[in-house]
């Protein structure tokens, strides 16, 4: 055996793997089994362990890894728009395939056929109690921390917990970290930096978001360090805020890219200024709420670390449509609903500030299912601001496998709502309620917008069909 073949025989099997591992994915796809997106990672590791790593280190740009309870999706999306535009080729997973196997399953099926990663960069999102397995298979050069809330108790029982495993995730490797400052659970996850950078995001007073008000969502607002509540100066939603203990133990951190001026754009658009050193930039976002300028603001801090000027990245993220769900138009004979996903308390309080508050006189249709993917435990309603939505004179209904769970807290809330339990019966309410030309809203947990997605999708076939028919 020459030399030659000793180093080649290695490349030969990687490419033999990813082959194998594809047709498997193809396979199942064909066979509608539902796997599709992960079958080709599960393969692949269990015919050659370590492929992972093989692959990710091709990638001469290495890989950022984003995880967090909220906007991991529209995150990777608008990261990976600001790379692109930065003409780099970037490898990514599909919305939702976020454990360590749908990663694995990206950079297999971003492979070309002789088993090279056909990409410059990998960016994934993560769930957050995966991270530690994905970090230490992949060894990525950035991680990025977005914000953590109360979300499906039944994965896990304490935020403390959550952020102990994102820690954990975190020191596994010796990658970059960007932080939100804001949240104090996720600011503090770095206790030690030793050789690594530390870089923060964070929005400033004079954005003009928030308030001194303390919002109700119940989340952890205590000092990471001793346990006391803390002193907030500002707050935005949740936890997120400008905070410091009383003790003086712990503040929050300055953060080096900041959102400093927000100003509404035409047609739903948000305009903000991005401030980094003593340069200013204007960035937009095509979905408004607090909580998607965090995630506009994290993919411009993100790509920055990599290199790509923040005005680059900033023009290339305000043309980027959002993620599958987070924010939806369809148009149903004539009326617009808007469906957005809800999955937590914070979710809920911002969605209804953003989307519902100030428009009073249209429908909504609140849809809380409780299958695996949207978490079994739906306690969390409880702390979700619902008081909000009372003393709106449009019809709210309530849908979904525990639409009884849900109206009896909307009842606590002041809400007397229409309970339907079949998605197309609650989407018949919503649009009964909704004149045409009228706007009405749809909130969902994962499966519940599916679900109301392909029923109004049918809806507005059907009412097509018929003004052409008519
Ligand atoms: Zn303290």
């Amino acid at each position: 055996v020459s030399h030659h073949d000793a180093r080649a025989t290695p490349r030969r099997f990687v490419a033999l793997t990813v082959v194998v591992a594809r047709l498997a994915g193809l396979a199942s796809r064909l066979l509608r089994r539902g796997h599709g997106r992960t079958l080709p990672g599960v393969v692949a590791e269990r015919l050659q362990p370590g492929i992972a790593a093989t692959l990710a280190n091709q990638l001469p740009h290495g890989v950022v890894l984003i995880t967090g309870t909220n906007g991991k999706t529209s995150t990777t999306r608008l990261v990976a728009a600001g790379l692109t535009a930065a003409g780099m080729s970037v490898v990514t997973n599909s919305s939702g395939s976020n454990l360590r196997q749908g990663v694995v399953s990206a950079l297999v099926t971003g492979c070309n056929l002789r088993g090279r990663v056909r990409g410059d960069v990998g960016v994934f999102e993560v769930d957050e109690a995966t991270l530690p397995l994905i970090s230490t298979t992949i060894g990525p050069r950035l991680i990025v921390v977005l914000n953590l809330f109360r979300d499906q108790l039944d994965r896990f029982q304490e935020l403390d917990e959550v952020a102990a495993v994102i820690r954990r995730g975190i020191e596994a490797t010796d990658a970059s970290v960007l932080l939100n400052a804001d949240d104090p659970l996720v600011s503090h996850l770095v206790r030690s930096r030793g050789a690594r950078t530390v870089e923060f995001f964070g929005i400033e007073e004079s954005a003009g978001l928030g308030s001194r008000e303390r919002p109700t969502e119940g989340e952890s607002d205590r000092c990471p360090r001793c346990g006391r509540q803390m002193d907030y100066s500002h707050m935005f939603y949740a936890q997120l805020g400008h905070y410091s203990c009383p003790a003086g133990d712990y503040a929050r951190p300055a953060p080096t890219v900041m959102l400093t001026r927000v100003a509404s754009g035409g047609g739903g658009a948000v305009r903000f200024v991005v401030t980094h050193g003593d340069q200013r930039h204007v960035a937009a976002s095509n979905i408004p709420g607090t909580y998607n300028l965090y995630n506009s603001l994290a993919a411009i801090a993100t790509c920055h670390q990599l290199g790509v000027p923040v005005a680059r990245a900033a023009t290339a993220m305000a043309s980027c449509p959002p993620a599958f769900g987070r924010s939806e138009l369809i148009d149903v004979g004539g009326r617009t609903v808007t469906l957005v996903l809800v999955k937590n308390p914070a979710g809920y309080g911002q969605v209804i500030r953003t989307f519902l508050a100030g428009d009073p006189r249209s429908s909504v249709l609140l849809a809380l299912n409780d299958r695996p993917a949207d978490g079994r435990d739906v306690s969390w309603i409880w702390d979700a601001p619902l008081e909000e939505l009372s003393g709106r004179s449009g019809a709210v209904v309530a849908s979904g496998t525990r639409a009884r769970e849900l109206a009896l807290r909307l009842r606590y809330a002041g809400v007397d709502a229409d309970v339907r339990s079949t998605p197309s019966s609650a989407v018949d309410a919503l649009l009964g309620r909704t004149a045409v030309g009228g706007r009405c809203y749809a909130l969902a947990t994962y499966t519940a917008m599916l679900e109301l997605r392909r029923v109004l999708r049918e809806h507005g076939t059907r009412e097509r069909v018929r003004r052409v028919a008519a």
